[in-house]
């Protein structure tokens, strides 16, 4: 069995952020909308006048672009106040970012394309207010109807509990140009588990195979989770067959041909692919965050792949596009952002063609690795990790002992969110609150994980976001 520490792993607050797609009727659809263009053009008003002060050899700080927003005619910005305030902490958190990169040798240049749309932000004080008709009011400014909606129920991810709209942090109303649609960004504060211990996991990353961990459990025993990553595949095959399709039909469009219907259509594939690997990429994350939690890992090493994807002869390349589409960085990031941890990076090569038993060099062909010396047979991924973790542990390839077991526990992604997610998650059409009970993704567990990851894979939601992100 997999050794699950008797002592609880270290717990941080962390802000999670809830996405909640809204309809919008007529009204509500036009005011929302032309919102939107107002703030975008507020930011571009902004851009320019900090560009006119640098000219001038002055360099104005936040609250001088707060004041010369607000210094704008009323009829110019019919917005509510806390959407100012919003932009003026955005553009001034921009321009400092683009300074810093370029100290540190990134070519960027501040702030300075014109925007279409800006979300919308609205605070506990400025902005929003719970009907007591269970409403969710957000203001667009003074003398224009607000925009009415129903009361999220927002439950948080890992308890399960409902989070009051009191607890909830500053809103978004966004835009989402591709799926044209609107929806709801929810910050709310949680707890969450880290990863606290002293063991060594390592993590070989692959396109079949997104995620391969190893760990050793004790002298005897190595724990390997493998996660399949067959079905983002397949939608990101679905997806290029009907981009495809559409690129060919707009290559024969004539004048008058109303070219822009199909435009809208690749939009929309990509929109909602783009969504599928996200909650895909948040899957594998949380799935080998639970690998790493377990074994109160204290250090993470990956086998360095960045670089693959134009490091690797055109000959031997599986397919340009496939490496191309290779989302190793997101999951990445995805799982220090879970685990709390950093990740070490370090040398692969030739870790999946070193057998770990008598460190003879073989070249395997399939997805198993057989040994041409000792017939030591293991999965392919599975043996790239656990070289990896000779290699993190003794600086080389030291061979493991004959007699070690390797246990190998293979989890499968899933796509598809299961009926109670989907009706926990449609929550602004439901005029009750929902707990959320018992949401499972459908992982198909191993049967060497204990009950305790089990739970812990089944209360895993796909509605997080990292906090880096927030601010998008
Ligand atoms: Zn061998």
């Amino acid at each position: 069995m997999v050794a699950i520490p008797s002592s609880p792993p270290a717990s941080r607050e962390v802000v999670r952020t809830a996405i909640v797609p809204v309809t919008l009727s007529g009204g509500d659809y036009r005011r929302a909308h032309d919102a939107h263009h107002v703030a975008a053009g507020l930011w571009d008003q902004g851009v320019d006048w900090v560009h006119g002060e640098w000219k001038v050899k002055h360099n104005p700080g936040k609250y001088d672009i707060r004041a010369f927003l607000t210094s704008l005619p009323r009829e110019q910005r019919p917005l509510c106040a806390q959407t100012t305030e919003a932009i003026a902490h955005d553009l001034h958190e921009a321009i400092k970012t683009s300074r810093t990169n370029r100290k540190n040798g990134i070519k960027v240049r501040s702030p300075w394309r014109k925007k279409n749309c800006r979300p919308l932000s609205f605070s506990k004080h400025f902005g929003r207010r719970v009907r007591s008709d269970n409403k969710l009011n957000l203001s667009l400014g003074r003398a224009i109807p607000g925009i009415v909606l129903g009361l999220p129920a927002i439950t948080d991810s890992v308890t399960g509990e409902l989070v009051s709209p009191e607890l909830w942090g500053e809103i978004q109303l966004c835009w989402d140009q591709d799926n044209r649609q609107f929806s709801l960004h929810i910050p709310y504060s949680s707890r969450r588990m880290f990863s606290a211990g002293k063991a060594v996991t390592a993590i070989d990353e692959g396109i079949i195979n997104p995620m391969a961990l190893a760990t050793w459990v004790d002298g005897q025993t190595i724990n390997v989770t493998i996660i399949n990553g067959r079905e983002a595949r397949a939608i990101k095959r679905q997806r290029n067959k009907a981009t495809g399709r559409l690129q060919s039909k707009m290559s024969k469009t004539k004048n008058g041909s109303r070219k822009h219907r199909l435009v809208a259509a690749t939009k929309r594939t990509k929109g909602k692919t783009r969504l599928q690997l996200r909650d895909f990429d948040h899957q594998v994350a949380r799935k080998a965050a639970n690998h790493v939690i377990a074994h109160k890992t204290g250090r993470l090493v990956a086998g360095d792949v960045r670089g693959i994807e134009y490091k690797t002869k055109q000959k031997r390349r599986m397919g340009r596009q496939q490496l191309s589409q290779f989302s190793r960085g997101t999951q990445v990031l995805y799982l220090a952002e879970k685990t709390g941890l950093d990740i070490e990076h370090l040398n692969e090569s030739g870790s999946t063609k070193t057998c770990p038993v008598c460190a003879a060099r073989n070249c395997p062909s399939g997805r198993d690795h057989r040994c041409k010396v000792c017939k030591f047979t293991c999965h392919r991924d599975a043996l790239g990790a656990i070289n990896i973790l000779q290699e993190a542990i003794h600086g080389s390839y030291v061979p493991i002992g004959a007699d070690v077991v390797i246990r190998v526990t293979y989890l499968r992604d899933a796509l598809r969110w299961s009926p109670v997610q989907c009706n926990t998650h449609r929550m602004v059409q439901c005029r009750k609150a929902i707990t959320l009970g018992s949401a499972k993704n459908q992982a198909s567990a191993g049967e060497t994980l204990s009950s305790k990851a089990k739970l812990a894979i089944s209360s895993t939601s796909s509605l997080e976001r990292v906090p880096l992100a927030a601010v998008a």
